[in-house]
């Protein structure tokens, strides 16, 4: 398999059908860091979105990546909180980026994710290191793109990218947050990953199951 080949044109229902499963087996968990490091809706916020999600889905039926993505753009931006618009327009640069029929490339889907990053950053102006979801994205991105630049396939590129966003995850326990409601309990959130981090990794590791890395997620870092 080469870099170019395409990611299947299944791909953003697989996505966005690993990401619901994804997250609302980890809502609890989320929530519970959000708790700890936030102001503890995050974990509601998830379900919110995820229950939209069902919803416009069972009405819409979605037959391209693109209607896919768009519903769970609108999902999240049916939510309140900082993740919800942030998520919100995130997915809806993927969503952009999703031809309404032919298969995306992982390159064109990295380069979806680097438009959705900048877009993320632009409305929430994080800094990498600033303990928010972009501690996940701006590693698992950089990652994908070595990889797709060193040959390699799609499914081994979003793994590595899937793997780093898990690892960008993970040090955000060590930092205290600048952004959002998590920066008012400042170094209270120390030792407690950021919850909107590790939803990103969840994201990224539905990616990697939606190109056949795999079938199931594992959340079980997240605690
Ligand atoms: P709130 O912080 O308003 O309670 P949520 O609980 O819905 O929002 O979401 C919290 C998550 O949102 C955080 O874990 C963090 O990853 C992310 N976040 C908060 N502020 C920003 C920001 N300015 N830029 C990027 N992500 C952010
Ligand atoms: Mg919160």
């Amino acid at each position: 398999m080469s870099s170019t080949d395409t990611l299947g044109d299944d791909f953003g229902r697989a996505l966005v059908t690993g990401i619901r499963e994804a997250l609302v087996s980890a809502a609890d968990a989320l929530g519970d860091l959000d708790r700890r490091a936030g102001d503890g809706d995050f974990g509601a916020n998830v379900r919110t979105a995820m229950k939209l999600l069902d919803a416009s889905v069972e009405t819409d039926r979605p037959g391209t990546s693109r209607a896919w993505l768009t519903a769970l753009s609108r999902a999240w931006l049916g939510v309140g909180g900082t993740s919800g618009p942030l998520f919100g327009t995130f997915f809806r640069d993927l969503a952009k980026a999703a031809d309404e029929d032919a298969a995306p490339t992982a390159e064109r889907f990295a380069e979806a994710l680097a438009a959705g990053q900048a877009t993320i950053q632009k409305y929430g102006e994080a800094q990498v290191g600033d303990k928010t979801m972009i501690d996940a994205l701006d590693p698992a991105v950089t990652a994908l793109r070595e990889a797709l630049g060193a040959g390699r396939g799609p499914v081994e590129a979003l793994g590595a990218a899937a793997q780093a966003a898990v690892d960008g995850a993970r040090a955000t326990a060590e930092t205290t947050a600048r952004r959002g409601r998590a920066s008012y309990v400042g170094d209270a959130a120390r030792g407690v990953i950021d919850p909107g981090a590790a939803a990103m990794a969840l994201v990224l590791g539905a990616a990697h199951a939606a190109a056949g890395g795999g079938d199931a997620v594992d959340a079980d870092w997240i605690g």
